[in-house]
């Protein structure tokens, strides 16, 4: 199954049915079950990501939205690789690298680098920010000169907006704000191609969020950047996405550009995700009120997963897992009910 369209020539990143589970059955003694007098062993498994396909362009900003626990975060670590697929394929520029070695990977890990959600976790708080910074530097040029690498980090502190004078300084000792910008150093500071940015502004306050994002936007234009953007805050995605892929249980349901997408939502998760956005003049009334919870991700639900909490599921749905097709130019949507043209 693939919802990425027809392969083009300026695809940086490109996943193909991208599997990614985590085993959680533990030791020997908890996979043990003694059920009708017969002692048996049983296997638990999360799947975080179920067959994920897509493809992103150069300079274009791909967000992938949804709720917390719909794998991602999972998504976005395998395709960086800090987690290994388990059956897939991921291609950077053509090249496969799911299946290299640390080695292999080292001259992809400078043009791929990552953003994460929290600055107070993400930053040693035993170095310095010249530390922190010339770290990825020496270890991808070790002939570097120290005055070059000095420079080097003066001028990206400057560009983030943080003063060079302070790079003698302890992460402890700035805002949260401050130290998110010293992330978004670190991760320029090897001149990546391609970053993902995992929730980058949902830990700070919604005062300084508007400014990371000016920042991030203001990165891409003066260096080509290409961004895998996640996160759950829809009002952001709206604003700064080129195309955005709405993510339910591990299963991507539409992917889009992102006017279409805030326009008219195709997929009912889409449509339920987008009308609980706050918006003046919107009655509570036409708030899509989704029933029961969203299920475990150890137990998948068969067919389409979003069948028990869709008013449109039929017998169909809850046997058969619908594919992706594409409905406009650019817009794809893995659904029975719009196939079927019920919806
Ligand atoms: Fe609803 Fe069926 Fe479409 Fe799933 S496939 S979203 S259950 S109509």
């Amino acid at each position: 199954m693939t919802i990425a369209s027809t392969p083009r020539t300026d695809q940086l990143l490109t996943l193909r049915n991208v599997v990614k589970h985590f085993d959680i059955s533990g030791g020997l003694l908890d996979q043990l079950r003694f059920q009708n007098g017969r002692l048996t062993r049983r296997r638990t498994t999360v799947k975080a990501v179920n067959n994920v396909s897509f493809s992103i362009t150069a300079g274009e900003t791909f967000s992938v939205v949804g709720e917390s626990g719909c794998g991602k975060s999972t998504l976005a670590r395998t395709t960086i690789g800090i987690y290994p697929p388990n059956r897939g394929e991921i291609l950077y520029r053509d090249q496969r690298i799911d299946n290299k070695n640390a080695q292999q990977m080292l001259p992809f890990r400078r043009k791929m680098q990552m953003i994460f959600q929290d600055p107070y976790a993400s930053l040693n708080p035993r170095k310095t920010v010249m530390q922190t910074l010339e770290e990825p530097v020496v270890f991808h040029n070790p002939r570097i000169s120290s005055a070059d690498v000095r420079q080097r980090v003066a001028t990206v502190m400057s560009q983030v907006g943080v003063d060079p004078k302070w790079a003698g300084r302890y992460p402890h000792e700035f805002s949260g704000g401050q130290r998110q910008r010293i992330s978004i150093a670190r991760a320029l500071m090897v001149d990546p191609e391609f970053i993902v940015a995992d929730e980058p502004v949902s830990a700070l306050d919604v005062s300084i969020q508007a400014q990371i994002l000016n920042l991030l936007m203001d990165a891409q234009q003066q260096r080509g950047l290409t961004y895998l953007f996640i996160t759950h805050d829809l009002s952001v995605v709206e604003h700064i996405s080129t195309r955005v892929a709405v993510m339910y249980l591990g299963t991507l349901c539409e992917l889009s550009p992102a006017k279409p997408l805030f326009e008219t939502p195709r997929h009912p998760y889409t449509q339920a995700l987008l009308s609980a956005i706050p918006k003046l003049g919107r009655p509570a009334s036409q708030h899509i009120r989704l029933r029961g919870e969203v299920p475990t991700p150890i137990h998948l639900p068969s067919g389409c997963v979003f069948h028990g909490r869709c008013i449109h599921a039929n017998q169909r749905c809850r046997e058969e897992i619908p594919m992706p097709k594409q409905v406009e130019t650019g817009v794809i949507v893995a659904c029975h009910g719009i196939e079927e043209g019920r919806i």
